[in-house]
């Protein structure tokens, strides 16, 4: 069972919008890019272990502090007495495998994520000692991308190659015999040890005014859109998604991207490009948010 479900990261929703409503330098435009690979590998692990570990407990994208650092654990699967963190990895191509990195003829030469299991494992490991939560740690790293291949490999029970994985999840759902004990515990430590401020990467400056305004294709970003009365369609592609959907994820996007501002009608309009008229935004936030004042001076929380 999924206690804690994943969910699209905030630096993520703020680098896409800012990646489709401005000009990034190319370093952001590479942090947006790894950002949503690192997400879509995520989303396919998720597909594969669905309805596989049902009897474990589940957390995905786990964010804890130890000492000054940050950590964070892609999922931790929790069967009987052991608690499993999974890394995953979407490297793609062919690299010959070194203590301290992988080695290819491209340019990019990943660190061996095995240096930073053992780190994650003994930070868990302090945290549930220090919150009298007694469970073994074991951690594996999935490399999920099928195109992966890594040469001269010693035998390291943490990787798991692509054509392991399901090998693996099904082990892990046949060797399931007795429930988790003391899982309310396990629960409450979890949630609170769970960092939901996590300091992101500083992002490039932006104003509202600088930003392109509109709503823009979530397939292909287009802001070329045809508005109907229930779904938008793109001219570009002709994907499809339910405007109230839309505007909501519009909303989102200004309410990270300028948490200090309020959210009105007015600048939810301005936000969407002028285009969505006004009384459409006024019920979609009605309905949606808490509204704060009246009148003109009404913002929604
Ligand atoms: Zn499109």
């Amino acid at each position: 069972m999924i206690y804690k479900k994943r969910t699209r990261p905030t630096n993520l929703i703020m680098m896409e919008s800012l990646f489709c409503r401005m000009k990034l330098k190319p370093e952001d435009k590479y942090y947006y890019f790894s950002l949503r690979k690192g997400y879509e590998k995520e989303c396919l692990y998720d597909k594969l272990i669905n309805g596989k570990v049902d009897d474990c407990m589940v957390f995905n994208d786990l964010t804890f502090k130890s000492g000054q650092r940050y950590f964070q654990i892609d999922s931790l699967i929790i069967q009987e007495n052991i608690a499993f963190i999974y890394e995953i990895k979407g490297f793609s191509g062919s690299y010959f495998y070194g203590e301290e990195f992988f080695s290819s003829k491209k340019e990019y030469q990943p660190d061996n994520p095995l240096n930073q299991l053992v780190k994650t494992k003994n930070r868990l490991r302090e945290i549930f000692k220090a919150r009298g939560i007694n469970l073994q740690i074991e951690g594996y790293i999935i490399f999920i991308n099928s195109e992966f291949t890594l040469y001269n490999l010693p035998e390291i029970p943490s990787f798991i190659l692509p054509s392991q994985i399901h090998e693996h999840i099904d082990n892990i759902q046949k060797s399931t015999c007795c429930k988790v004990k003391n899982q309310e515990r396990i629960i409450q430590v979890l949630h609170e040890e769970h960092v939901l401020e996590y300091p992101y990467k500083e992002l490039p400056p932006y104003t509202f005014e600088d930003l392109k305004k509109g709503l823009y294709c979530k397939k292909c970003f287009s802001f070329d859109l045809e508005y109907g009365r229930r779904k938008y369609t793109c001219r570009k592609c002709s994907y499809q998604q339910i405007m109230i959907q839309r505007i909501l994820e519009a909303v989102e996007e200004y309410r990270i991207l300028f948490s200090e501002e309020k959210i009105t009608t007015s600048q939810i309009y301005r936000w969407c490009g002028e285009e969505i008229k006004l009384d459409r935004i006024k019920y979609c936030l009605k309905k949606n948010f808490q509204a704060i004042g009246k009148n003109k001076a009404t913002y929604y929380v």
